[in-house]
């Protein structure tokens, strides 16, 4: 991988044909796509250089671990006092990938847990690689309810790009013919265990409608030689994902999209480099440059482009453009219509259930598959599953695994002899709620109150509301009716909410829309009043649908890098 050292004395210009802020998921995918049609590629990252393989933790076991993985109570207290609010997100194994809370400051009017890490990668690394298809239920839904701003797109505009990434990504999954998560090119599943396929046969015959269904993830099943030249091996089900695999099975910026940018000899990648602000022309009323500090120097650098895509995730991306004020935009880079920051959307979770699915003691399974099942939304999607108390739906991810019978407080050798037997299987679920975009729930930055590296401090203000509440008790509802459905006993449910942000899908920030005064970008996430910054993180989701969205960045990105580069060639960019 091109690594470039840019040092200067004093403020030094530096020209490519593209800049991509930020090496996540969706920055990676568009250094990937520039460099593949011919653009030399400038990747600014704010975090460490990461190289694929470079992953500390990858081999090691628990007991290699400090604390049996766990992270000290005075660690969290001193560094992760927002992050390790949801206990299970800070360990041992993962804490390399995950910003201190006293190096990166943020404050909350309401409860935000911001979880992020800033090196080369970014949540790439780290991310639990579940992949589903938007549909029409979804792109439709703001336009049929009169929720804020209509998706200037429909699933027709971006289902070729879902098969474009899923082809490159390696997905795995099954097919079920369903509107409401479209098929994708998949790789063959991890298939259901016994008890899940159990729970699926069961639930479907109570509950037409309700699919138990492997999980779509981005982990390769099954070799391919399409994925990066064979240089990424299948998976070998060791369930470590999190850590980084040295095996490249999984989906990430390192083992993917930065690997083959690299091979084009078009990549340059500067990490240490935090954005502070995207520069406008009012001249030619476009962006001319990328304004960077340089992490260890100070130095302020400025590098321009023809092309810039800003990928810093959604908070990221927009504390970056919020930053970047001018005369023509005093209120930050292409908001006159004043929704950036605002609409922010995540899933809201903390709501399921488990129990335990008797008989079947005779069966096992092998290895440790990288997901279990999925539930796709079964909620308003048509006339009959119409809800008159909420709008819109949510899917559930679980599994069924044997566990031990080991009672709680047990030491000693009748310790040791009841783990060795595997206890009975254990179902559990969690769903994942749609939430809606409220214009009130926003990030802002505070300009009087600094950071470390001299950005403005960004606030985060928004909450669940009506709608959510309402959707929550039927989630959790409809959990325990399939487990009794299934046949489980000693069913437990839980509603405990989580605050915007513990799902990691944060979202909608600098929205796409149709018209300039609503909305930031257009449909080819390109900004309305700066046509040459296209934004393709999250940040440009209109709704929150109920599926993981980063598949939807990908497809997003990879199509709006195919529109500028025709608008280049048109001589219109
Ligand atoms: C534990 C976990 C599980 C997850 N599970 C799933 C899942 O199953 N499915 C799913 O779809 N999604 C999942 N996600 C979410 C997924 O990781 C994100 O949606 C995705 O990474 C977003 O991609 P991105 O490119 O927008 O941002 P990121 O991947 O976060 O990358 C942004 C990059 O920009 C850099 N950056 C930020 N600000 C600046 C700046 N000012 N200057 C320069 N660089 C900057 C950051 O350091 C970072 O490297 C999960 C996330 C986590 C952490």
């Amino acid at each position: 991988m091109g690594y470039m050292n840019i040092t200067s004395k004093g403020q030094q210009e530096v020209t490519y044909d593209a800049v991509v802020i930020g090496s996540g998921i969706s920055g990676g995918f568009a250094a990937m796509e520039l460099c593949a049609k011919g653009y030399k590629t400038l990747v600014l990252e704010r975090g460490r250089m990461v190289k694929h393989g470079e992953y500390p933790t990858a081999n090691l076991d628990t007991w290699d671990l400090p604390n049996r993985n766990l992270v000290t109570a005075e660690e969290r207290a001193a560094h992760y006092f927002k992050q390790s609010r949801l206990s299970w997100w800070v360990n041992q194994d993962n804490k390399h990938w995950i910003n201190k809370d006293d190096e990166y400051p943020y404050d909350e009017v309401e409860r935000f847990d911001w979880i992020r890490g800033h090196h080369v990668g970014g949540r790439s690394i780290m991310w639990g690689r579940h992949c589903y298809r938007w549909s029409d239920i979804d792109f439709e839904a703001n336009l049929k309810e009169g929720i804020a701003v209509d998706w200037p797109i429909r699933y027709a505009d971006i289902e070729p790009w879902y098969d474009y990434v899923e082809r490159f990504v390696g997905v795995s999954g099954q097919k079920e013919g369903l509107k409401q998560v479209p098929d994708g090119q998949f790789l063959k599943p991890f298939p259901l265990n016994c008890a899940e396929q159990h729970m699926r046969e069961q639930v479907l015959k109570k509950y037409p409608g309700r699919i138990v269904t492997p999980g779509r993830v981005a982990n390769l099943s099954e070799y391919d030689p399409n994925h990066h030249k064979g240089m990424r091996g299948p998976c070998q089900s060791r369930d470590r994902c999190w850590r980084g695999c040295p095996y490249g099975a999984y989906f990430s910026s390192l083992s993917a999209t930065l690997a083959v940018a690299a091979d084009t000899g078009n990549l340059t990648i500067r990490p240490d480099s935090i954005v502070h602000e995207i520069v406008f022309d009012r001249n030619t009323g476009k962006a001319s440059a990328v304004r960077v500090k340089d992490a260890n120097s100070g130095e302020e650098i400025d590098f321009k482009a023809r092309l810039i895509f800003c990928c810093a995730s959604t908070i990221g991306s927009t504390a970056i453009l919020l930053n970047s004020r001018s005369e023509v935009f005093p209120d930050g880079l292409g908001n006159s219509s004043g929704e950036l920051g605002h609409n922010i959307m995540d899933h809201h979770y903390g709501m399921g259930a488990s129990g335990i699915l008797p008989g079947m003691e005779d069966t096992y399974y092998k290895g440790r598959r990288p997901v279990g099942f999925y539930i796709p939304r079964f909620r308003n999607i048509d006339e009959e599953s119409r809800r008159d108390d909420y709008v819109r739906g949510f899917g559930y991810q679980g599994s069924a695994q044997r566990g031990t019978n080991a009672p709680a407080g047990m030491i000693g050798a009748g310790l040791k002899e009841v783990i060795f037997s595997p206890g009975p299987y254990q179902v559990g679920m969690t769903c994942f709620g749609e939430m809606l975009p409220y214009h009130e729930n926003r990030m802002f930055l505070n300009f009087d109150k600094l950071d470390p590296n001299g950005m403005p401090t960004i606030v985060f203000d928004a909450k669940l509301r009506e709608n959510e509440y309402k959707l929550r008790e039927d989630g959790v509802q409809c959990a325990v009716e399939m487990l009794e459905a299934a046949g489980c006993e000693e069913i437990r449910s839980w509603n405990e909410e989580t605050a915007p942000g513990a799902c990691i899908h944060e979202m909608g920030t600098a929205r796409m829309g149709r018209d300039p005064k609503t909305s930031v970008l257009n449909k080819w996430n390109q900004m309305h009043e700066v046509p040459n910054v296209f934004v393709t993180d999250g940040s440009c989701m209109t709704s929150a649908g109920t599926q993981n969205p980063s598949i939807t960045y990908m497809a997003l990105t990879a199509r709006a890098v195919d529109y500028a580069h025709k608008e280049v060639q048109g001589g219109r960019l």
